[in-house]
C-alpha cells in the first residue's frame, strides 16, 4: 500500500512495455464494456450517487464505452495504425521534423488526463513514412494508461523500427492533471521528456532539432 502510494506520487517508470495480462484481449470490446459498466455503477453507488436519476442512469455505460473505445483504444494492438512506408526516392537525407502533435493521454497512476504535444524528428535512410502516420502512431500510444517517459520511449522505438534507422528523436511536453488538480495543485508546471538515438546522440544534431522546434520562442 505504502509502496503503491510512493510509486504513484513520484510517477516512477517500472517497465518500457505497457504491463498487460496474457488474457488482455480474450474478451471482446462489448464484453469489456459490460464488465466495466457494472463495476463503475458500483463505484458511483459507493460514492452515494442515486443511479435511478435520469442524468446519472446512463453514466456507467458511457464511462465504460469511453474507456474501451476512446481513451484506451491504444491498448489493443489490433487498433494500431497501419504504417505504410515508401522508398526514399528523393534521396532526402536531412532532418525531417513533425512538431506540435497533440498528446491526449492518461496517467496510469491516477487515470487523469495528460495533455500536451509531441515533437518528432528523424533523418531518413532508405525509408520514409506519410507525415500523418507519425501523428497516428503518437495518438495510438497516447491512448492507453501511460507514464510520460514510457510514452516517449514507445513512440521512439516504434518509429526507429518502422523507419529502419536509429536516427530518431522524440520530445513530449505535457501537463498532468494529477499534478495540477490534486496533490500539489500546481497549475503551471509541465513535464518534458526527451528520447533519441543514432545521430541525435551528437549535440550539434540535437541542437539543430531544438532550433527547428524553436522552443525558446514558445509561449
Ligand atoms: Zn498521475
Amino acid at each position: 500500500m505504502e509502496k503503491h502510494d510512493h510509486i504513484g506520487d513520484n510517477h516512477i517508470l517500472t517497465n518500457v512495455e505497457t504491463p498487460l495480462l496474457p488474457t488482455a484481449f480474450d474478451a471482446s470490446d462489448d464484453e469489456k464494456i459490460a464488465v466495466i459498466k457494472e463495476h463503475f455503477a458500483k463505484i458511483m453507488e459507493a460514492l452515494g450517487l442515486d443511479l435511478s436519476d435520469d442524468s446519472l442512469s446512463g453514466t456507467p455505460y458511457r464511462f465504460a464505452k469511453m474507456y474501451v473505445k476512446e481513451l484506451f483504444y491504444g491498448l489493443n494492438p489490433a487498433n494500431k495504425p497501419k504504417i505504410s512506408t515508401f522508398e526514399n526516392k528523393y534521396g532526402y537525407r536531412k532532418m525531417l521534423v513533425e512538431q506540435n502533435i497533440t498528446i491526449d493521454s492518461s496517467c496510469e497512476h491516477h487515470f487523469l488526463p495528460i495533455t500536451g504535444y509531441a515533437h518528432v524528428g528523424y533523418i531518413p535512410k532508405d525509408t520514409v513514412v506519410g507525415l500523418s502516420k507519425i501523428n497516428r502512431l503518437v495518438d495510438y500510444y497516447a491512448h492507453r494508461p501511460q507514464v510520460q517517459e514510457r510514452l516517449c520511449l514507445q513512440i521512439l522505438k516504434d518509429l526507429q523500427e518502422v523507419l529502419g534507422t536509429e536516427d530518431v528523436i522524440v520530445i513530449v511536453n505535457a501537463k498532468h492533471l494529477c499534478v495540477s488538480s490534486r496533490g500539489i495543485k500546481d497549475k503551471n508546471s509541465f513535464t518534458t521528456t526527451v528520447e533519441y538515438g543514432g545521430s541525435f546522440n551528437e549535440v550539434a544534431v540535437r541542437n539543430e532539432f531544438f532550433k527547428i522546434c524553436d522552443f525558446d520562442n514558445r509561449d
